[in-house]
């Protein structure tokens, strides 16, 4: 685990914390693959129903009309259809759909040591979820994740301006935690230009989930750069100081 103490003070003292705020996608599960092996399963079943395309190049054509009309559009497998010059015909567009959903449904699993480590934090400490995106689309992974009832604050920015690195959703979680200090909340997220940035604008403790050392440390300098650098969620528990209870009743 990389630490940096640019406050010049101690960081390892349990009772400097009361909270630890969570970003969702890909930092409580992963995200990013469930995307893709679901798309994925959705030109299989297109394929199975008759369709000539090759899997790779329609994987690329579906990404190209996600990033295109956004990942909230309701029609990607009508204009994925028509792009490869076919009728979206409805038998066709709800077998793509229910493919990707059951694939989707699959994948939405926490990280190995997500839950172990929740229910570790919110022993001593308030927990809560600081995402952007639709609410119900959020909430609904939070659901299938299990996780609907474990955090005190769920804070779902989804107006751009209210998004990610601005610090409109961290200090909406802090209000509905009461806690008017932002250094002693934790926040732990995966990007850096949306969760570290924004967590330091706002003041809080800034923790980067990188699992695959992907971030160079060194070069990350002002509003970029974490307080912490973890590769496993359970780490945070060291972080504030509390023994990970293996066995949890
Ligand atoms: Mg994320």
């Amino acid at each position: 685990m990389f630490k940096r103490n640019i406050r010049g003070v101690s960081l390892s003292n349990k009772e400097k914390y009361k909270a630890v705020l969570f970003d969702i996608d890909d930092t409580l599960f992963n995200s990013s693959l469930m995307s893709s092996s679901a798309r994925k399963n959705a030109i299989r079943a297109i394929r199975r129903a008759g369709i000539e395309i090759d899997e790779d190049k329609g994987y690329s054509i579906l990404a190209k009309i996600v990033k295109k009309y956004g990942s909230n559009y309701g029609e990607h497998f009508n204009r994925f259809l028509e792009e490869i010059g076919h009728q979206p015909h409805p038998k066709l567009i709800a077998s793509a759909v229910v493919a990707y959903h059951s694939e989707k449904h699959a994948l939405l699993r926490p990280f190995p040591d997500v839950v172990l480590t929740l229910l570790t934090l919110m022993k001593e400490l308030k927990i809560g979820v600081v995402s952007d995106g639709i609410q119900e689309n959020q909430w609904e992974k939070l659901i299938y994740l299990g996780f609907q009832h474990f955090f005190e604050t769920v804070v779902i920015n989804e107006k751009k301006p209210n998004q990610k690195p601005g610090t409109y959703g961290f200090q909406k979680a802090l209000n509905e935690l009461g806690i008017a200090d932002p250094a002693k909340v934790i926040y732990v997220g995966n990007s850096i230009e949306k969760d570290i940035v924004g967590a330091n604008r706002m003041g809080l403790v800034s923790v980067l989930y990188d699992p695959k050392e992907k971030a160079d440390k060194d070069k990350l300098t002002g509003e970029e750069k974490p307080d912490y650098i973890i590769k496993r969620i359970s780490e945070i528990t060291k972080i504030v100081s509390i023994k990970q209870n293996k066995k949890i009743m």
